[in-house]
């Protein structure tokens, strides 16, 4: 699905050079290249706050925590969606509730947001899912209305721009009250072990995230409030300033892979291509197919016998999984991520897909379903 080696052979040596500086340095916790990395991810995300952290799961433990929700709030996430954000909500002994997402674009359903809201929730966290923004404008105001904290979680789609009908423009993960990323290895901004960075733009908040995201600890052995230790390691951090720096071009070349696809497949009624929603660019974390018709396990087993690997993100909606069983959900709460779990496959999306490989793999697809 993704291809990291023939990515790291192209920025060997500079990466091998800056993990030997930190080797020489040996301050391998909270090293100068972590404070480095914040400053080049806050001037390119321009966002006033970069809090770096261990992974994205702890980064949207780490906001909740600093918003001070607390057992009993509720909070409305995506049912379409990996574990990792309702799992958090879940743990710090919230309510998650969960809603149906819309059927072009994968993204929350803002009227289901709406329907959702009751005297007891406290935030809405939107998922830029699989490399395009939700639709924050129209959420943004919801929250507001309700007085909401909106948690963006854009773990899959950092570089991604979101659109606003005045024309303006604001990077994925900077709109909301908070935003929260992953840099695992293979994200869009991947390094090479565990990462993760919140973002505000709100100082006090931000000062929060940081003394939660290091023990609670207000000045060395004082500790003002119950915190976690998540830290992202000076070698990572080294490893993201090189990366970074490639980021808008890692984006270009999952555009043309993305475009390679939609050309090829580009009117076949037994597949339908990603919509591009127009609040958003599209980053493609993946490239996902809806199928019509189609034997799904099948075309996954023709892929494989080519060597060619096809992944279902995801196939069982949050609503169903036991550990987020709630009397409260109906499956026909969930129509659109119920038909989307039973009919989408993903083809592999990275930066190192040439022609030849995106020629064999649209031909294999076609051959599979022209039988
Ligand atoms: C990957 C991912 C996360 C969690 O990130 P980790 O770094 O693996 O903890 C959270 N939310 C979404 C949507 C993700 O894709």
């Amino acid at each position: 699905m993704v291809d990291l080696k023939s990515q790291y052979e192209k920025i060997k040596t500079e990466v091998d050079a800056s993990i030997q500086n930190v080797l020489n340095n040996t301050a391998f916790i909270n090293g100068p290249e972590v404070k480095e990395f914040q400053k080049e991810l806050e001037s390119y995300l321009g966002v006033k706050h970069v809090i770096p952290c261990a992974n994205g799961t702890d980064a949207l433990q780490i906001a909740m925590m600093a918003l001070g929700l607390k057992p009993g709030d509720e909070v409305i996430t995506a049912d379409f969606t990996y574990v990792a954000t309702a799992e958090v909500i879940g743990l710090l002994g919230l309510t998650p509730v969960l809603v149906d997402v819309i059927p072009d674009t994968f993204d929350i359903d803002v009227k289901a947001i709406e329907k959702a809201i009751t005297s007891k929730t406290k935030a809405i966290v939107p998922v830029h899912l699989f490399g395009q923004c939700a639709n924050m404008e129209a959420i943004m105001s919801l929250a507001k209305k309700h007085n909401l904290y909106v948690i963006e979680d854009t773990a899959q789609a950092i570089g991604a721009e979101y659109y606003f009908a005045d024309g303006s423009k604001k990077k994925a993960g900077t709109i909301g009250t908070v935003g929260c990323t992953s840099f695992f290895p293979s994200k869009n901004l991947g390094c090479y072990g565990d990462g993760g960075a919140i973002f505000t733009n709100d100082d006090e908040l931000a000062g929060k995230l940081r003394i939660i995201a290091n023990h609670g600890q207000t000045a060395q052995y004082i500790h003002d409030m119950i915190g976690v230790n998540s830290r992202l390691d000076s070698i990572q951090a080294a490893i993201l300033r090189i990366k970074l720096r490639s980021l808008d071009a890692y984006c270009a070349a999952r555009n043309n892979a993305a475009s390679y696809y939609d050309k090829a497949f580009a009117g076949n009624p037994k597949l339908k291509t990603p919509a591009r929603a127009s609040y958003s660019n599209h980053v493609f974390h993946q490239y996902t197919l809806q199928l019509n018709g189609v034997d799904r396990n099948a075309l996954r087993e023709f892929l494989a016998s080519k060597e060619i690997p096809a992944m279902i993100y995801y196939p069982i909606p949050l609503h169903n999984q036991k550990a987020y069983l709630d009397p409260r959900y109906k499956d026909s709460d969930f129509p659109v991520t119920e038909k989307l779990c039973a009919s989408v496959v993903s083809l592999p999306m990275h930066t190192e897909l040439d022609e030849e490989t995106l020629h064999y793999i649209t031909t294999s697809v076609l051959e599979f379903l022209n039988k």
